[in-house]
């Protein structure tokens, strides 16, 4: 593997590379995470037009409930699903409250959005997927794991870790941003490749220094006089083996530099995906698929049942039923496509069996928490002369 930030010989094959989907390869899913401000969503707009250029447009999914507009043409934009807005009313959430909140509806219908990639996937070589903001939403939350899991279980999975170069220029700052991607890279136990954004306001090769001579960051410490910086040096010995299996590249998400040595970066990524994780994911789905009681499985099913309390089925059943929780406002029926309105008609949620909802309903956090919430709304909106929520 190529040190990290070396530049790798952008193979003048990129663009045949990428516009030849029909080799019977999966699509790629990219899962682009990132420190809030990092440029998440900037990077996927732009490397969504670099790939338009090459004649493969990606399969791009928003996953931020919270965003006001998105910026590339998503084929599937959770702000169809879930109205983050409606979730920080009727129940009275704060705005990360309610991402969370959004981000674990979502999440128990994404075998729907499973289902629109697997339909779609013969159509495109990368999927893209842009996540909430603030990245311990997704990285440290249920809805997280599974959304991952899920994917890597299906198809090869590669995690961007989106950083903000211009902001890491304080070598405890760029510790501490280091350190954060090593702890997503073992949580989320996929290729990993950092991608040093903003390389127009100043170029990676700092950082990239840091990475690969000890002595160079020992130096750029010297200037610091904290306790910090004697933990960021014993913290930077730590580090060496995270850095020497890193894959590294500089980009900027205004210019369009770099996605070139990106895409080459993210073909090597998907191979070790399948050299080295695909076994691994393989053995998580099969067991998933054979034991009722794999550890995912009952997180997405608790998650589900939680949601016994949403309308899947038709409104008038669910209201035979007295299932009470998140209102049409809330949730939509079906996940859609944008370019695909089969999605009402292809949806299984139709299947769910409520009473078994509504007897597990008592076990449930989450749904305990969503109807806790709405009592409170309730008594407030009451106290207040208010109209309630539907
Ligand atoms: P997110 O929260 O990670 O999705 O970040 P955004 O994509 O919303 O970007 C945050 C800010 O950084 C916006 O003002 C962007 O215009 C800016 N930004 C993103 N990428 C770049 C870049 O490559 N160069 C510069 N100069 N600004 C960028
Ligand atoms: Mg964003």
């Amino acid at each position: 593997m190529a040190a990290p930030g070396e530049a790798a010989p952008v193979s003048s094959g990129v663009e045949e590379k990428m516009a030849q989907k029909d080799d019977g390869r999966k699509a790629v899913c990219l899962l682009v995470l990132g420190m809030a401000g990092s440029g998440k969503t900037t990077f996927v707009q732009r490397l969504t037009a670099h790939l338009h250029a090459l004649q493969s447009p990606p399969y791009l999914i928003n996953l931020d409930p919270a965003v006001h507009e998105v910026p590339f043409p998503a084929n599937i934009d959770i702000r169809d699903t879930v109205n983050y807005k409606e979730v920080m009313k009727q129940y009275g959430l704060g705005p990360n409250g309610a991402i969370v909140t959004s981000l674990n509806l979502f999440a128990t219908r994404f075998d729907q959005v499973m289902h629109f990639i697997e339909k779609k996937q013969h159509n495109h070589r990368l999927v893209l997927l842009d996540t909430p903001g603030q990245i311990e939403v997704f990285t440290w939350s249920a809805s997280g794991s599974i959304i991952t899991e899920a994917l890597a279980s299906a198809f090869p999975c590669v995690v961007l870790y989106v950083m903000d170069t211009s902001r890491c220029v304080s070598p405890v700052t760029f510790m501490s941003n280091m350190l954060y991607a090593c702890s997503i890279l073992y949580k989320t136990k996929l290729p990993f490749i950092v991608v040093m954004n903003k390389t127009d306001i100043i170029e990676e090769s700092f950082a990239v220094e840091w990475m690969t001579d000890f002595e160079a960051f020992q130096d750029a410490l010297n200037q610091e006089r904290s306790y910090v910086s004697n933990l960021t040096r014993s913290m930077s010995l730590v580090l060496d083996q995270f850095y020497s299996n890193l894959r590294v590249v500089g980009v900027s998400s205004v210019t369009g530099s770099g996605l070139d040595q990106l895409l080459v970066k993210v073909q090597e990524a998907a191979d070790e995906y399948d050299r080295d994780y695909r076994p691994e994911y393989e053995r998580l789905r099969k067991q998933l698929m054979e034991a009722e009681s794999g550890k995912q499985r009952e997180q997405l099913e608790r998650l589900s049942k939680d949601l016994g309390a949403v309308r899947m089925t038709p409104a008038s059943l669910a209201e035979k039923a007295n299932v009470g929780g998140p209102s049409d406002l809330i949730m939509t029926r079906g996940i859609r496509d944008s370019d695909d309105d089969e999605a009402a008609a292809d949806s299984d949620t139709d299947d769910v069996d409520h009473s078994k909802a509504e007897e597990s309903k008592e076990k449930d956090a989450f749904g305990n928490f969503l109807r806790e919430r709405r009592q409170v709304v309730e008594v407030r909106n009451r106290k207040c002369g208010l109209p309630q929520a539907p």
